[in-house]
Formats: structure tokens, sequence, C-alpha cells
């Protein structure tokens, strides 16, 4: 049997999760025994062989070393970072040239360069779909939303992970679509997806994209 942690709570229900980093988790109600929480996650064998198998193909999560050759991600590129006597953060031709004399801070100034990115890169297709989709919204803002790569609040409200600068065009362009899709259709029912589908045929590998990548957008 696999080692579990159990998390006891107020809650009225047994649940069970297995982590992108492969850890199983049972949450369970206060006063439920042990006993019964082993006998329910044995229960659950197969399920957690599977998701277990899933997580164990997802790329690991990349910790840089931020040395030249170091590795990032830009629009579905790997660039490598190339530090030297240079004025500005720039991308070309597969390589991120990064100023020596910013190096002591380069975390903060990849973040900054990749925000800004995102701001112009995702803005761009958010304008040029709210006219294709024929829709509106509020406004538009970035942050590093660690669980969800866009959102669409009750009132048309944009909020986008600039981290998503990392994953090739079509994988923003998909996530900008299923958020203004929202600002049509507050659900993810058969009339969402066929909205989606009608701006971006190909957004199951999107989806699949950001599954199998996802973990390893980091700065
Ligand atoms: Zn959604």
């Amino acid at each position: 049997m696999h080692s579990v942690r159990i998390v006891k709570s107020s809650r009225k229900s047994i649940s069970l999760q297995v982590t992108p980093s492969g850890e199983v988790i049972a949450r369970a109600p206060k006063f439920m025994p042990d006993i019964l929480i082993k006998a329910f996650v044995k229960k659950q064998e197969r399920w957690i062989e599977a998701h277990l198998k899933k997580v164990s193909l997802y790329p690991k999560r990349i910790s840089h070393t931020y040395s030249t050759g170091d590795e990032f991600w830009y629009l579905g590129e790997r660039i490598s970072l190339t530090i030297g006597p240079y004025k500005k953060i720039e991308v070309r031709s597969g390589k991120l040239y990064f100023p020596e004399i910013l190096l002591f801070r380069i975390k903060r100034e990849l973040t900054d360069f990749y925000i800004k990115k995102a701001r112009d890169i995702i803005t761009n297709e958010v304008e040029d779909f709210t006219h294709k989709m024929h829709t509106t919204y509020k406004d538009i803002s970035f942050s590093d939303t660690k669980s969800q790569w866009g959102r669409c609040t009750h009132d048309n409200r944009l909020q986008f992970s600039w981290k998503l600068v990392m994953s090739p065009l079509l994988t923003i362009r998909y996530v900008v679509i299923h958020e203004l899709a929202h600002t049509l259709e507050k659900n993810h029912s058969r009339a969402f997806w066929s909205k989606v589908r009608q701006f971006i045929p190909s957004y199951r590998q999107q989806i699949k994209w950001l599954k199998e990548n996802g973990r390893s957008l980091t700065v």
C-alpha cells in the first residue's frame, strides 16, 4: 500500500487526492477512525495507481541555476540563458540575453520581463478575439495564479497568469478564447465548448500542452 497522508477536518465526507508531486492525501472527517480511512484508501488502490502513473509522466518543476546555458520557456520554445555585458533583457534567435550587472536579482528581473511580455502578447490576443467573438470585457490583469491559467469573474474581469507567455501562442490563444467564451457562457456547458471549438479547433491539444508542461513554466 502507498503511504498516505491523512488530513482530518470538519468536512463531512472522505476524499482522496494525488498531488502533482505524487503525494497521496486522504481528507477525512475529524472523528472518522483511521481504520475506516485506511479501508477506504485500500479500495481506491487502482485509482491511486492510475493517478500516480499519470503524474510520473509529467515533467517535474524545473529549478534554475541562473547561469549561462540554463533554459527557460518562451512562447513554447526552450531558450538558452546567455549572461553578458548586455544593456537589456532580450530574446533573440533561441537565446535569452541577460545583462550581467543585473545578475544579483535575476529572478525578479526575469519575472518583470515575462510580465511585460505577457501584458503585450496576451492583451493583443484578447483585443483580437474580443472583436472576433463579438463580446466585451471589463478589464484585464496579470498575476501568478498558481492553480489557474486564466479566469473570468462574474462581472467579466479577465485575469491571466503571466506564466502563460511561456507557452506556445496557440496555447495562449486557447486560454484567451476560453475566458472570453465565459463572458458569453458562465459555465462549461456544451454551448460553451462549441463556442471555444469554433474559434480554436485544436483546443484539446492546447489543454494537453498545459497539462504536460504547465509545471515546468518557471523562472
Ligand atoms: Zn472555464
